[in-house]
């Protein structure tokens, strides 16, 4: 299960970013049942430049960013 919480764009990226289920913190390496998703986009190409996995607290940022 994963569920977009909001999508940002700029400078030609789009970011998008969601809870999602079973997640492995990149930063903090804990596996949370929750957790936070980044999916980094070029806008036109739609060319992946980045996906990323946080814990709620490291992806907090994130959240916060595209739900703001
Ligand atoms: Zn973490």
């Amino acid at each position: 299960m994963r569920q977009l919480l909001g999508r940002t764009s700029y400078r030609g990226v789009t970011e998008e970013v969601y809870l999602a289920e079973t997640v492995r913190c990149q930063d903090c390496r804990v596996t949370v049942p929750m957790g936070i998703e980044v999916v980094k986009r070029e806008r036109k190409s739609k060319k992946l430049i980045k996906h990323s996995w946080y814990c709620r607290a490291h992806g907090a940022e994130y959240a916060a960013r595209v739900m703001g």
